[in-house]
């Protein structure tokens, strides 16, 4: 649960600010790619866990709402997770991240593995145990699943998961921790040394893609007005992998991509803020 606080200017350290208003909204970054990718238009399910309490039930919701499936989906007793948001008057974010039940995923269950299997992707954040996400990743190849990899947030990557990885899809901050290298083309050509294909999202300036062994292409970001831009990254990353489960060429789905983005860095919230297929279309 996204708990988000609005200010005109983020508190430093030691600093108390007065805010502009506060909102309570369903986050995550893998639910949140997964109502991206259900509001993009595909047929999506869930695996996860949620806590017993009322974040949890609302979670849950949430994404039933959305039309994402849920039987993957697991209540524990105690906390779900929250993440502790400040939003500044330029609409940028700091983040705290609680696990809570989301620590209990340390691996499938027997009834996710037929879930996994003819799925066109798989979805893959770190904000579950490593060993987790080790084990759906190597479940997803083993199953003949493209697995889609978003390192955040921004932690060591072991070799034995980026070996079941096809595309990893990093902001220019994370990829940067993960290769040591600030420019863009660098970090991508650093990223497919250890991965066969890479997004690199670069905010306000767009999206740079590769493969190993073909020229990377660039795409720029929609120009809008951002007024929040909590999840435009899991925003980008749902409608990127919808649009190339269709088919569609990396460039187009990029552009599809960042339209869908754009949409989203216009509103308040995470999968509040994230816009239909209608919408993407119309765009
Ligand atoms: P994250 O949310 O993971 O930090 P980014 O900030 O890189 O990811 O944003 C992901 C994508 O969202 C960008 O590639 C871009 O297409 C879109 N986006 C982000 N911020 C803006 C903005 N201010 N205006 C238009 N598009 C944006």
């Amino acid at each position: 649960m996204d708990l988000v606080a609005y200010a005109d200017v983020a508190p430093a350290s030691g600093e108390t600010v007065q805010g502009r208003e506060f909102r309570q909204i369903p986050g995550g970054k893998g639910a949140n790619q997964a109502v991206a990718a259900a509001m993009a238009g595909a047929d999506v399910t869930f695996i996860g866990a949620v806590g017993d309490d009322a974040f949890g039930t609302q979670l849950r919701s949430n994404l039933v709402d959305t039309g994402v499936e849920v039987s993957g989906l697991r209540m524990e007793p105690g906390a779900s997770g929250v993440a502790h948001i400040v939003v500044d008057g330029h609409g940028s974010n700091s983040i705290i991240v609680i696990p809570g039940a989301n620590g209990t995923v340390t691996g499938l269950e027997e009834d996710d593995l037929p879930l996994l299997r003819g799925s066109a992707a798989l979805l893959l954040q770190l904000e579950l145990p490593m060993e987790g996400v080790v084990a759906a990743a190597r479940a997803g190849r083993a199953a003949g699943v493209p697995t889609v990899l978003t390192p955040a947030p921004a932690r060591p990557l072991p070799g034995e998961l980026l070996d079941s990885v096809d595309l990893i899809v990093p902001n220019q901050h994370e990829a940067a921790a993960i290769t040591g290298e600030d420019d863009p083309e660098r970090a991508l050509a650093a990223l497919l040394e250890l991965v066969p294909e890479a997004i690199i999202t670069l905010g306000a300036d767009g999206s740079i893609h590769g493969r190993r062994g073909e020229e990377p292409t660039r795409v720029a970001a929609v120009q809008v007005t951002a007024v929040d831009t909590t999840a435009a990254g899991d925003t980008f990353c749902g409608a990127f992998v919808v649009a190339r489960a269709e088919g569609r060429s990396p460039r187009a789905a990029l552009e599809f991509a960042a339209t869908a983005a754009a949409l989203s860095v216009q509103r308040h919230g995470a999968s509040s803020s994230m816009p239909t297929r209608a919408e993407i279309d119309a765009a």
